[in-house]
């Protein structure tokens, strides 16, 4: 498939708010279809299929895909790129024209299990954490996103890359970095790295504490990741001496940082509250 000239087609101008950078070498769409490591069970969610190249690998190595796409002209124009470089897996499409943010199960036609995407790069984190809340079935997932930002999310506690956002995707599922893509397979070429990240679901640690109020936790602890969590929790507590009661109460050290907690140890933070 020739995406730019597809493009031209359909008067598309690639626009970086959408964060839209397409994939048009035929082995890295591949590569990522085969590192999705999809059955021919598996129901794909797709978020942000552009022009199509990834949706064309993924379509024979599924049972289908469902993609989300936000704008208008792609979303409208997919079918029909299917229909013409597929036509015998065409119906194995469904598009829903729609921001991934907002996605809700009821949206869907059918619970996806996997779910593989070149993500924007501006709403990548948010998506993904999005998807795994909402979408309880989905089990599996690979997806492409900026080099440093896999690398923080695949990060186990106790060093710099370690933050909220990888607090929060433990809460879901265990994260491996699969490997770097090279700019030259996109157009436009991107002014970053990228690369790959896989994610296998997992139980959420057990917990009386709700998924928002272990998520308060990190989120506060991480807004003043350089304090002792005595300070950081200060605020979140009521006071950094009901912080250091709690923190005493989950087992964790009050002059501790953020970046050392486990989200098992969040979640005890927040059961103790
Ligand atoms: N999958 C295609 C590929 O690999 O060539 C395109 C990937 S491009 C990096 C990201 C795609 O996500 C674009 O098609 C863009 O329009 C779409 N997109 C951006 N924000 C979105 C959102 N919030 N919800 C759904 N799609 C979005």
């Amino acid at each position: 498939m020739e995406v730019r000239a597809l493009a031209e087609r359909l008067g598309i101008r690639p626009t970086k708010k959408l964060g839209q950078n397409f994939v048009h070498d035929p082995n890295t769409v591949r590569r990522i279809a085969r590192l999705g490591e999809l059955g021919p069970e598996d129901v794909v969610l797709e978020i942000g299929p552009g022009l199509g190249s990834l949706t064309l690998a993924l379509l024979p190595a599924s049972a289908g895909v469902v993609a989300v796409e936000i704008d208008e002209v792609l979303a409208d124009a997919l079918p029909d790129t299917v229909s013409r470089h597929a036509p015998a897996l065409a119906d194995r499409l469904t598009v829903l024209r729609m921001d991934a943010l907002r996605l809700r199960a009821s949206d869907l036609p059918v619970a996806p299990t996997a779910v593989v995407a070149n993500l924007p790069y501006n709403v990548g984190v948010p998506v993904l954490l999005h998807v795994l809340e909402v979408l309880p079935s989905l089990r599996t997932g690979l997806v492409m996103i900026q080099s440093e930002v896999v690398d923080r999310m695949a990060a186990p506690p106790g060093g710099r890359e370690y933050g909220a956002p990888s607090a929060k995707l433990a809460w879901y599922a265990a994260a491996r970095r699969a490997g770097p893509v090279p700019r030259a397979v996109f157009w436009p070429v991107p002014g970053v790295d990228s690369a790959l990240l896989q994610i296998t679901r997992r139980e959420p640690p057990p917990t009386p504490a709700s998924r928002e109020a272990v998520f308060a936790v990190v989120d506060a602890a991480f807004a003043q990741r350089r304090k002792a969590l005595r300070g950081a929790l200060a605020t979140w507590a009521g006071s950094p001496a009901r912080a250091e009661e709690i923190l005493r109460a989950a087992d964790i050290d009050p002059t501790t940082r953020a970046e050392r907690l486990s989200i098992e140890d969040f979640a005890r933070v927040a059961a103790n509250r």
